[in-house]
């Protein structure tokens, strides 16, 4: 299991400080989320203004 952002994002950058191990980063066109690492929390999702981190 893992979170994944979906296209809704915006990116705003605020779920990429609340990740633990870092795992969310700026990609091309929204950010992502580096499956092996995330730990599956939700924090990203808890402060993300449009909802786009979801598990999977
Ligand atoms: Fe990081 Fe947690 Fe979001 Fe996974 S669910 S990307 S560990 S903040
Ligand atoms: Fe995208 Fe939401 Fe993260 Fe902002 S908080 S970069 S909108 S996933």
């Amino acid at each position: 299991m893992a979170y994944k952002i979906s296209d809704e994002c915006i990116s705003c950058g605020a779920c990429a400080g609340e990740c633990p191990v870092e795992a969310i980063s700026e990609g091309d066109s929204k950010y992502e989320i580096n499956a092996d690492a995330c730990l599956d929390c939700g924090s990203c999702a808890e402060v993300c203004p449009v909802g786009a981190p979801v598990a999977e």
